[in-house]
């Protein structure tokens, strides 16, 4: 079947994923490869910016990777790669920087947020992060760009260096891409009240066993105004609710929505009918990890061939870069 056009995204490798990488992102990666040609980049380069030491650099990506192909990404047809495997994406690079004023990218909110975090490591790549995204992105002659509200004004920027490199050079070559919002559920962690991230530990790894899983769930903040099982709670404010529904079958949902306003259903009961449904659901999953963990060449073969496959369109795109530049 045709293919609607390309999608370009890319992650940090950020090792074992967890329930919010997959709800909030890989998950959609997935259903995309039915209708578009995927590009899907682990971005190692990027990384760089905050991670000084790089020890486990190779491990967080072998990791990445085995998660996205146990979660259906399909290395047949999209592209699966690595962003240090295609050195063109640091070529573009420098030549979109000298079209892009410094203030625009001192201006952007993630930037004001990195200083915020890590003061004493503004390092000159964190300035240049959104222009290596851009690269990324018309590098591989990309249509269309999911993302998230977070996201988008790195995706305006994008298409504002896309015009500026064109009309500088009199050209056509870089493609504008165009945004597909995505609606990004925001997935909270254990503690019930943060986003669910590693760095706050408050996670829930798609790769725990069955037994891990349930340990992880029975950690999960419920309603905080109900202190005994005697009290009635709320499902409105309960993360664990709002996990059933993601997880549960519409009959369970109904009975704990009704249960839980008259205390006829615990907690630890309600816990533990999500922890089943959740590895109940993840089983295919995990049972693919575990067979494809077996077979560590056929990841770095799939990362290799991903990478083949993109430097042959980043090539293309920087042939025709090079003579757009007049380059000697
Ligand atoms: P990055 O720094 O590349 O955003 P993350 O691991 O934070 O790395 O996120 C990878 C992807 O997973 C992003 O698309 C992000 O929006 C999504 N994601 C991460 N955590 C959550 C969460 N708790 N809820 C929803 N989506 C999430």
């Amino acid at each position: 079947m045709a293919k609607k056009g390309r999608v370009f995204s890319g992650a940090r490798p950020t090792g074992r994923q967890h329930l919010g990488n997959y709800l909030g992102a890989i998950k959609n990666y997935v259903a995309l490869q039915a209708d578009y040609e995927c590009v899907y980049c682990i971005v190692d380069v990027h990384a760089l910016t905050t991670v000084e030491t790089t020890q486990e650099l190779r491990q967080n990506t072998f990791e990445m990777a085995l998660d996205w192909l146990a979660a259906g990404m399909y290395p047949e047809e999209s592209i699966i790669f690595v962003q240090s495997h295609v050195p063109q994406v640091m070529e573009l690079h420098t030549y979109l920087s000298m079209v892009t004023p410094l203030g625009k990218l001192t201006d952007l909110p993630t930037f004001k947020e990195k200083i915020r975090q890590q003061p004493e490591n503004v390092n000159y790549g964190l300035v240049g992060y959104p222009v290596l995204m851009a690269a990324d992105i018309v590098l591989y002659k990309t249509d269309i760009v999911p993302v998230g509200i977070d996201q988008a004004p790195h995706l305006e920027f994008t298409r504002e260096v896309v015009r500026s490199f064109n009309y500088r050079y009199q050209t056509k070559v870089l493609i504008e891409p165009q945004v597909k919002h995505t609606e990004v559920l925001k997935v909270l962690g254990i503690d019930g009240r943060e986003k669910m991230g590693k760095s706050l530990n408050n996670h829930i790894e798609l790769a725990l066993t069955p037994e891990e899983t349930v340990k992880r769930v029975r950690e999960m903040v419920t309603d905080p105004a109900r202190q005994r099982k005697t009290d009635p709670g709320n499902p409105d404010v309960c993360n664990v609710f709002t996990m059933h529904k993601l997880f549960s079958g519409q009959d369970e949902v109904d009975m704990i929505n009704v249960e839980c306003r008259k205390a006829g259903i615990g907690c630890v009961d309600c816990k533990l009918r999500y922890a089943n449904n959740l590895n109940k659901n993840l089983e295919p999953f995990r049972a693919k990890r575990a067979e494809l963990a077996a077979r560590p060449h056929y990841i770095q073969d799939v990362l290799d061939d991903g990478a083949k496959r993109a430097r042959a369109i980043a090539e293309q795109t920087m042939v025709e870069v090079r003579e757009a530049m007049q380059l000697p």
